[in-house]
């Protein structure tokens, strides 16, 4: 493993994240999937040991690290088998926008449950008729009565919004309209599970994962005016903070279900044998399997890249690394699921191998929560200055 941007201290949380990961694993989680459950001793463990809250600032009862040492945690949970799709969100993207804007409030409020896995907040950007776009986004607040006190009231559709069912809140991405211009601006809103007139529905997905997705109905859902998080004018800015801590995370994911996948198949290509030496002495076994391993090898050390420099504060250069570190660890995960369910043989589509239904999931890491395309669309406008089309 590269060890070149990463203290003794990195080393050391991934030497005991994975101790962790391997006490639950693989198997942990198909049970979990197979009674519809959620991984909470797993969650409630990695809370405890101060895994899920390592990026939140200490006076909140974080580990007062940042992205260098989430991503390693999720990598390494993934890695074992046993990832935890909800750090994505939750510490990730929603801990981070609130510990960098949200209100004393609600810094108080909700850092310190995020932190210890006491709290679970889910994140809804995408909408049905924006998909990609999300400059399309309509789902829209408006005050109810005047002045800075009003309540808020929230309408729109989300479409696979992930563990809203366990998660106490949803932070939500909507839009107001500004007084003066009639324009309407990025806004992020805190909506309680059980609000009134917050409506959801499980999606039917083919992934087996315990996180499930669902589409959310907001029929002018009425919340306090403090449930807006941060200042009404900083929408976007507020929002991109969150947005690239999802990326590297998203890194992170795709690297270790990579990781987990490729050696599998390297323990069954060292030992399963059908002529004279095992079949990961021949060159078409070995050399995707090597291929494999460069690409996540590569993929992390993109994100290692990106989380330096939003933990430093370069939220413009870590978001150019963190769009390449989430495409080239979701192309890395899906080559090395994909040659790893090959490398088994008829055994990669048994149940007991367990590694055919990470077809599906890889796919994640390369769908969301950006797609493939639109990072390419990123690199090519923002990085190259080719011209757009769309
Ligand atoms: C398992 C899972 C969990 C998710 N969790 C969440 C969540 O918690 N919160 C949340 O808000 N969202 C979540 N999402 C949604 C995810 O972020 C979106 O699926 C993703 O952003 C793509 O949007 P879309 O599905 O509408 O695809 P579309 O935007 O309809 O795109 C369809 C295809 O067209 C391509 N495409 C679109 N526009 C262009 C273009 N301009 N140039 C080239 N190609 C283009 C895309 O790359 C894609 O291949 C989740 C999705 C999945 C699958």
């Amino acid at each position: 493993m590269s060890t070149v941007l990463e203290t003794e201290e990195h080393q050391a949380l991934r030497a005991a994240v994975a101790a962790l990961g391997k006490r639950y694993g693989r198997d942990y989680m198909t049970s979990v999937v197979r009674d519809g459950d959620h991984p909470r001793e797993l969650w409630a463990e990695a809370a405890k040991l101060g895994y899920l809250g390592v990026n939140l600032p200490e006076e909140y009862g974080g580990g007062g690290s940042g992205m260098a040492e989430l991503s390693i945690v999720l990598e390494e949970l993934g890695a074992a088998g046993s990832p935890l799709l909800m750090m994505v969100v939750s510490p990730a993207i929603c801990g981070t926008v609130i510990a960098r804007f949200g209100t004393d409030a609600q810094k108080r409020q909700w850092l310190p449950g995020l932190a210890d896995g006491s709290l679970t907040m889910a994140f809804g950007i995408t909408e049905p008729d924006a998909g990609s776009n999300s400059h399309r986004i309509t789902t829209t607040a408006r005050r109810d009565g005047s002045g800075a006190d009003a309540d808020w009231l929230l309408t729109g559709r989300k479409v696979f919004v992930s563990g809203v069912d366990i998660a106490d809140a949803t932070l939500v991405v909507g839009r107001t309209e500004d007084a003066r211009t009639g324009k309407l601006k990025a806004c992020l809103f805190i909506v309680p599970r059980d609000a009134p007139g917050f409506g959801r529905s499980q999606i039917d997905m083919e992934l087996q994962a315990p996180e499930k997705q669902f589409e959310l109905v907001l029929d002018d859902v009425r919340l306090p005016a403090d449930a807006l998080v941060g200042d009404e004018d900083a929408g976007l800015l507020q929002l991109f903070a969150g947005l690239n801590p999802e990326r590297i995370m998203t890194a992170a994911f795709g690297i270790g279900m990579g990781r987990y996948a490729l050696a599998r198949a390297v323990e069954y290509a060292k030992t399963r044998q059908v002529w004279k030496e095992p079949i990961g002495s021949h060159q078409a076994i070995a050399h995707p399997l090597a291929q494999a391993h460069i690409e996540l090898e590569l993929a992390r050390l993109m994100m290692q890249k990106a989380a330096r420099l939003y933990d430093d504060g370069d939220d413009i250069g870590a978001g150019e690394a963190a769009n390449m570190a989430k495409y080239a660890a979701g192309e890395a995960c899906v080559k090395a699921v994909d040659q790893a369910v090959h490398t088994l043989g008829g055994n990669g589509l048994t149940r007991e191998y367990g590694l055919a239904s990470l077809i599906t999931a890889a796919r994640v890491a390369r769908i969301a929560p950006v797609s493939r395309e639109m990072i390419l669309n990123y690199v090519s406008h923002q990085s190259l200055g080719l011209p757009k089309s769309y």
